[in-house]
């Protein structure tokens, strides 16, 4: 279901809670603002999340502890993203919620666009940049049309991996001499359809992938007559590393030997059709977190576009394919979840190695095409949920124990008791081996569950005496440093991580994930995030950190009677798409917000999926469960099990969930 909301509806003058950034902070209005901690400071809250590493230029923290949204980046104009999302709650729109940045997406759109001019200019390129954005790195109407519509002035153009995709590109991409790359597998009807578009003006280059697709390219134009502009994508010697590190070499799903395509050549110059094969492509993967791979990879393609241009093709086009990473954890180091280098870096690396090659065999220079995916569509989606409640070990002091009491109860407390800086190692492996002790006494039935509950309280409270103390040493030991991991809380989160950040779990892959507020509040609490879903897997439990991966997140503590925002960043990219139904919890709402001069516009509201929808996607009809439980009901009050009211009451409640968000409300 989606709203259109044109300028004029939209909310042009913001509400009071929706001002600006910077006028907002300086009344520090949100009511649910807990006193901020002394000696806290929002630069500790920057350290900690490591905002300014992967934030840049778009994300912040401003003085009342909130984090901003810079829309257009380093070009002014501020959000505060906790007002936003109240701002949309108050619209009904509830949580989780996906917030896209439209100016993000032009911004990214134009950096990439700039660092490629700049590194032409650099090196006296004689050739331009022609970006094609893949569509597979998120399909979603809204944004596939802000793209186009972005990208005009630099005839961005799309790429398509399948036949669904390419028909998005067919019909969205008509910004004149925009190139549409068609990549993936192919049929003739995918052929065709390409071919004959470029008789509505359209640019499509149709990549060869596989050796059976010259074949059905050469049948198209003996078919149709009109001659396809044709690219060959190779299979690199050179290799990504990592996750996506066989997507190049021999054994690649996609692309071409070299004995493949010099046949290629030969069965492209029988048809008539060497002048057709224009293109040259590559992709060696995705987030290639070490510059050096696409240096090597650009001097081999580098070579084998010369090499073709030699063997009569009519070269024109070297598309680089993806890979250009994203910075996940701020590091800038080679780490899977980083990069170490910038885009500037990539466009230098892209431009200069083509340089070379072009100018050793005295060609022309060709059109540079990056399909990167990623690097455009990670920044402009945040998502945010709330969370609903912790799970954290009781560690109240206990009451003291009495001479009655059993003698492990009576052991425990002495050792809560004592524990000093000097004997806290020692006080830990006597309070472990009590409570021991007395689960051991319990399962012989010589404890009572009361007792046990007893000990184990004490047991915990002993733990967190023991961890305060050894947090203060200067060496922990390793048993101690356990106990952390061991007292964490689990924060329970309103969402489902396998349709809203399916590759923390399919891949591994680290989002950087922070509260939204109280950031001038100390996060005094660690813990992970488990999801609404029944699945052990449905947590995220691995967080970025400055060197790897650290399974605790700095939390504040909960407080059920004010909502607590946390945010999950830079995951625009292939996580709506791959998100599955895991449970039935549906899409999220979503919002794309433009920044205005007087604040922002709603410029698209998309709702989530009702559960009606959801269960229609398993084949279940609303009215047909309506009606089944209408009759189950009926026979309910025939035998006076239920009365009228609460048969209303029921059918009530469920026909309404019916047309209901699939998530928590608080
Ligand atoms: C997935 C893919 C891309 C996008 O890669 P990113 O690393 O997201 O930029 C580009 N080209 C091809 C052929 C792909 O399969």
């Amino acid at each position: 279901m989606v709203y259109q909301l044109d300028e004029a509806t939209a909310p042009s003058q913001p509400m009071d809670s929706e001002a600006p950034a910077d006028q907002a902070s300086q009344d520090s209005a949100a009511s649910n603002l807990a006193p901020a901690s002394p000696g806290w400071t929002i630069e500790d809250s920057e350290e900690t999340y490591r905002i300014k590493g992967w934030g840049e230029p778009y994300f912040a923290i401003s003085a009342n502890g909130h984090v901003t949204v810079s829309p257009k980046g380093d070009r002014g104009g501020a959000l505060d993203l906790v007002e936003l999302v109240q701002g949309l709650q108050k619209r009904n729109l509830q949580l989780p919620l996906l917030i896209r940045f439209s100016d993000i997406l032009q911004d990214r759109i134009e950096r990439l666009n700039a660092c490629f001019s700049k590194a032409i200019a650099r090196y006296s390129y004689a050739g331009r940049y022609k970006g094609v954005f893949p569509v597979k790195c998120n399909q979603q109407r809204h944004l596939v049309e802000k793209l186009v519509e972005f990208g005009a002035p630099f005839q961005f153009g799309l790429e398509a991996g399948s036949k669904p995709e390419l028909m998005i590109a067919l019909a969205l991409l008509t910004t004149p001499g925009a190139l549409l790359i068609c990549n993936g597998y192919k049929d003739q009807g995918y052929i065709e359809t390409a071919i004959l578009a470029r008789n509505l003006g359209k640019t499509p280059i149709i990549v060869l992938e596989q050796a059976e697709e010259v074949d059905m390219a050469i049948a198209a134009y003996q078919k149709l007559g009109i001659k396809p502009i044709l690219g060959v994508r190779a299979k690199l010697n050179s290799r990504g590393v990592g996750r996506w590190g066989t997507s190049a070499g021999d054994r690649a799903k996609f692309g071409l030997t070299m004995p493949e395509i010099v046949a290629a050549v030969d069965k492209l110059r029988d048809a008539d059709l060497l002048d057709s094969l224009q293109l040259l492509h590559f992709h060696i993967g995705s987030q290639i977190s070490d510059i050096s791979v696409i240096k090597d990879a650009i001097q081999e393609a580098s070579q084998i576009y010369a090499q073709l241009s030699k063997l009569g093709a009519a070269m024109q086009y070297l598309d680089v394919g993806g890979g250009l990473g994203v910075d996940y954890d701020g590091t800038k180091t080679n780490f899977s979840a980083s990069k170490n280098y910038n885009m500037q870096n990539y466009a230098n690396d892209v431009v200069a190695g083509v340089k070379d090659a072009c100018v050793q065999h005295q060609l022309a220079m060709p059109t540079l095409i990056s399909e990167s995916g990623r690097a455009i569509a990670s920044h402009q989606s945040v998502l945010i949920f709330d969370i609903l409640g912790t799970s954290e070990v009781a560690t109240a002091s206990p009451e003291p124990a009495s001479d009655d009491e059993d003698l492990i109860i009576r052991n425990l407390w002495e050792t809560y008791e004592s524990i000093t800086p000097e004997n806290c190692q020692e006080a830990y492996h006597d309070a472990f081996k009590f409570k021991e002790d007395a689960i051991s006494a319990f399962r012989l039935g010589y404890l009572s569950l009361t007792d046990r509950a007893r000990a184990e309280r004490i047991y915990w409270a002993c733990c967190d005496r023991i961890q305060g103390i050894a947090k203060t040493l200067a060496g922990i030991p390793d048993d101690l440093a356990e106990l952390e991991a061991a007292m964490s809380a689990i924060y329970y989160a309103n969402l489902s991580i396998f349709q809203s950040a399916p590759d923390t779990w399919g891949i591994d892959q680290v989002f950087p994930v922070m509260p939204i507020h109280r950031l001038n509040e100390e996060p005094t609490k660690r813990g992970s995030l488990a999801d609404l879903t029944c699945d052990s897997d449905g947590k995220l439990d691995k967080f970025i950190d400055r060197k790897g991966i650290k399974n605790l997140l700095e939390l504040h503590s909960y407080d059920p009677s004010q909502p607590y925002y946390l945010g999950m960043f830079l995951n625009g990219a292939y996580q709506e798409i791959m998100g599955n139904l895991h449970n039935l919890f549906g899409d999220t709402n979503m919002v794309h917000i433009q920044l205005t001069p007087q604040g922002y516009a709603i410029e698209n509201v998309v709702k989530g999926d009702t559960m009606e929808e959801v269960l229609g996607y398993v084949q279940y009809n609303g009215e047909d469960l309506v009606e089944r439980m209408r009759q189950q009901t009926e026979v309910a009050l025939q035998t006076k099990q239920m009365t009228l009211e609460e048969s209303q009451r029921l059918l009530q409640n469920y026909e309404q969930s019916l047309g209901r968000y699939t998530y928590l409300s608080v």
